[in-house]
């Protein structure tokens, strides 16, 4: 199988796939089919284009980190800025992408949950942008630990439902959101916020990503005459990856790393490393490893940054670890805050909490691999975690 495409039923080998009831199982296959009638037509394509390039302000550059590099004395680290993107993250790539196919597919409303709020922001704008209805669903505990992305959100026009049942945070505000969805799946359109889910999610939202590939491989190239030798990445659910490591899939000599959160440590319960710790199960309309108990409900999850907060992970990622095309580390609280005041300190650019992890993991590695060139996805800016950070440290 070719490692780029799902095969029919949206399967990338044993992983993906729609695990859903017939009835939404027929409401995915009409969001597939328009899909790839959109995707290629010229009207999509450019009206995207235009967007990426004027709205968020595509391509991001490349940055070579000249200090942070002499610091570890070892491979030269490079940083795809994903972080300059407009609404400060990769996230903007597929929500504007999903926005704009709900628009086209006539859809009345785009509803999705957010837990820190960073999916929230970046569909709000997308949704604002594109000109239809946002409705954001968040859990109370969240709505209050996050309030400036709440207030961004109800700025940009979205309406934010808090939701009270449960634990009131992320897991019980994709309950609450796809109720709602439930209620009308005709006329709204859920816009998941990773490469998961039910395909065509997986395959769409890595399409929507890919530019970051496609730009990183062309600017590396022009900037150093070369390949990378090693990408790093970041992976909660796993697009600001799949993002970065398409448009290399086929370079064999480059390798890929994948980081995942391991919490306070893979021994203990605090962690969302599913694939290091995980296994094959099914969530959220997926076959993909998952962290599960014996029942196969998927387990709490933990990690001090909470987009990588996730017990899934991508069926494609699944797949590139079993073939082991991709490998796959992880980087603890703590590796994450040293990242994170480190590239801060010898570059002065201040890395989301996630991001910081694909930076451990580089710093982890750079020493050893003199002559080599390593690149990171710096999925994100980390203005929203300085209050965290600052209270953790003590600064
Ligand atoms: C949400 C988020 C992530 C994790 O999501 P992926 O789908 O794994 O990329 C990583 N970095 C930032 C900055 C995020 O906001």
């Amino acid at each position: 199988m070719n490692t780029n495409s799902p095969d029919k039923q949206g399967f990338f080998g044993e992983y993906g796939g729609q695990q859903l009831p017939p009835e939404l199982k027929q409401v995915m296959d009409d969001i597939s089919a328009a899909y790839d009638e959109i995707k290629d037509s010229d009207d999509f394509k450019n009206e995207l284009n235009d967007l990426q390039r004027h709205y968020v302000g595509r391509p991001s550059p490349i940055y070579f980190c000249r200090r942070l590099t002499e610091q570890l004395g070892g491979a030269e680290i490079y940083l795809k800025r994903e972080d300059l993107n407009h609404t400060g993250a990769h996230k903007i790539n597929h929500c504007l992408g999903e926005a704009l196919l709900a628009k086209k597919m006539g859809k009345t409303k785009i509803l999705a949950e957010t837990g820190a709020g960073q999916h929230g922001v970046a569909l709000a704008a997308a949704s604002a942008l594109v000109g239809i209805k946002c409705e954001i669903h968040m859990g109370e505990i969240d709505i209050e630990k996050q309030a400036p992305n709440v207030l961004r959100m109800k700025l940009m026009g979205a309406n934010v439902i808090p939701v009270a049942r449960g634990t009131k945070s992320l897991k019980d505000a994709v309950d609450n959101a796809f109720e709602e969805y439930l209620s009308d799946p005709q006329n709204f359109f859920y816009a998941i916020g990773s490469v998961v889910g039910p395909h065509p999610f997986p395959q769409m939202v890595r399409d929507f990503q890919k530019i970051v590939g496609i730009e990183a491989r062309e600017q590396f190239q022009e900037m150093t005459n070369s390949l990378p030798d090693t990408l790093v990445a970041c992976v909660g659910g796993g697009s600001n990856a799949m993002g970065l490591f398409t448009a290399f899939l086929n370079d064999k000599e480059v390798n890929m790393v994948g980081v995942e959160p391991s919490g306070l440590g893979l021994d203990t319960p605090d962690h969302a490393a599913t694939i290091s710790k995980g296994s094959p199960g099914i969530i959220h309309g997926m076959r993909c490893y998952l962290l599960q108990d014996d029942a196969g409900e998927p387990l709490p999850v933990y990690s001090i940054a909470s987009g990588l907060d996730y017990p899934g992970i991508g069926p494609q990622h699944s797949y590139l670890k079993d073939i082991g095309r991709v490998q796959y580390e992880s980087a603890t609280d703590k590796e994450c805050l040293n990242a994170f005041v480190m590239l801060s300190r010898t570059e002065g650019i201040i890395p989301a909490l996630e991001s910081a992890h694909a930076v451990a993991h580089a710093i982890r590695i750079a020493p050893q691999m003199a002559g080599k060139k390593i690149l990171i996805n710096l999925s994100g800016r980390g203005d929203k975690d300085i209050d965290f950070v600052a209270d953790k440290l003590n600064l």
